[in-house]
């Protein structure tokens, strides 16, 4: 396991995750970043210090400075204006009526912390939480977002100082909430889950109102489901199936300049019709065309339209050459420096920056199905490699794996992601290559699924 301490690198987490909404309604609660090489364990390495605030430069984001009070920030330090050099350069949001995600980029690292307001009768002001990033401005285009999901009202983004960008989520209500950083671009990820209210959303079925790049045909369900559990509450209902990368991000290159994300969206569109054809269960893409999706995106995709499993499909690279074979991750601590390599490189970023995840992901993972997704994965990892086998000589069986990886982080239903065959490897970049090879692994990556399925009885 990567050490903690290497963690407290930059960063600054405020990570106090999963605060009930009832609790801590003190004001402003803050945790912020300190870095500290005598990290403890557990959150109380973050000290908590009461932030007061300055004047209100931002209409946007006014009314939050009331609960704090002019002149100072964190503790006795004078505020003195740096130069503001980061960019907050998009803010957006997904969401449904029990789940929204709130993102927050920026064109480089920042310190951040965050606090929470009760509501102010006084001001007709609503529940806040709101984020404070020091030493950033917001680039112009970047707008406050209504949301009227139940949980957020609006997302609200601005200067509130001349040297800190304030966002704002006006609160409908909400049960709980988490903020954690992801990196390169650095961008801040805010969560909110409600109450669960599964079958109204449904109802209300979400997914149709999904942008128009994602892929939502869905089959006849009354046709071919020779899955069991059909029509069943709390079965599976929709799948997400996610090829990984696409659009500027190729993806691991493999030899004659093969591509990762054309392989893998062959992959999952066999996958995806195989699943319609053959069952009556709903499936949906992230993507199903050669475009760009950030790993947050997928994730919220998938929470958004309310899947009952998430399958992200990808193909292992290694700097050694002869690695070969398949392997299935679900998300937990990498256990070994590789499978923390796997995950930085699926994550388009650097090992330490792996590491800074890792010690975040305990708070993060209050709730996460990883029984499941453990049996999911195995499941998969069986039939993948079983069917394969069947096919192919010399199909390595490198087994189920765990490691932090972003496109898995906050999905709320079973989670895996499926590593193929290795690119870099010229035999296995061969058996990519070839429609059967593609056709049998989305034909092993289904038995695998459906095993899953006859297992929940
Ligand atoms: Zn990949």
């Amino acid at each position: 396991m990567v050490s903690r301490t290497v963690l407290c690198a930059l960063i600054l987490l405020s990570c106090s995750f999963f605060l009930p909404c009832c609790a801590g309604a003190d004001e402003t609660s803050v945790t912020t970043y300190v870095v500290s090489p005598e990290r403890k364990e557990g959150s109380t390495l973050l000290s908590k210090v009461r932030v007061k605030g300055a004047d209100r430069r931002s209409s946007s984001v006014s009314g939050e400075g009331k609960a704090e009070g002019p002149g100072r920030v964190l503790g006795d330090a004078p505020v003195v204006p740096s130069f503001p050099s980061a960019l907050v350069t998009e803010m957006r949001s997904w969401s449904n009526p029990d789940y929204s995600r709130v993102s927050v980029t920026l064109d480089r690292e920042v310190k951040f912390s965050y606090h929470k307001l009760r509501r102010d009768h006084t001001v007709h002001l609503p529940e806040r939480v709101y984020i404070d990033i020091s030493g950033a401005r917001v680039a112009p285009g970047v707008k406050d977002i209504p949301i009227g999901d139940g949980l957020l009202k609006m997302a609200r983004v601005g200067q509130f100082r001349p040297d800190v960008v304030r966002v704002v989520l006006d609160i409908e209500s909400i049960k709980e909430y988490k903020i954690f950083p992801l990196s390169d671009p650095f961008r801040i990820i805010i969560d909110v889950r409600g109450e669960r209210r599964t079958e109204i959303s449904r109802l209300e079925e979400s997914i149709q109102s999904l942008d128009t790049e994602l892929d939502m045909r869905k089959e006849p369900s009354e046709e071919n489901n020779v899955l069991p559990g059909k029509g069943k509450p709390g079965k599976v209902r929709r799948i997400v199936i996610d090829a990984g990368h696409g659009g500027h991000d190729p993806g691991a290159v493999g030899p004659g300049g093969m591509r990762e994300k054309d392989i893998v969206l062959e992959i999952a569109k066999k996958l995806a019709r195989k699943i319609r054809g053959e069952t009556g269960i709903d499936v949906v893409m992230t993507r199903s065309t050669d475009i760009f999706l950030p790993l947050e995106e997928r994730t919220a995709i998938a929470n958004k339209v309310n899947a009952d499993l998430f399958v992200s499909i990808h193909a292992n690279a290694s700097l050694n050459k002869a690695a070969a074979g398949i392997e299935t991750y679900y998300l937990n601590l990498a256990k070994t420096d590789k499978a923390a390599r796997v995950a930085a490189r699926e994550n388009n970023t650097s090992l330490e920056k792996v590491g800074l995840l890792q010690s975040i992901l305990f708070d993060l993972m209050a709730n996460y199905k990883i029984n499941d997704s453990a049996r999911l994965a195995d499941d998969v990892q069986k039939s993948l490699c079983d069917r394969l086998s069947k096919k192919y000589a010399g199909i390595r069986n490198l087994g189920v794996k765990q490691g932090p990886f972003y496109v898995l982080v906050g999905a709320t239903m079973p989670s895996i992601l499926v590593e193929t065959a290795f690119i870099s490897n010229e035999h296995d970049a061969a058996l990519l290559e070839s429609q059967e090879y593609q056709d049998a692994a989305a034909s092993g990556i289904l038995a695998g699924i459906r095993n899953y399925i006859k297992g929940l009885h």
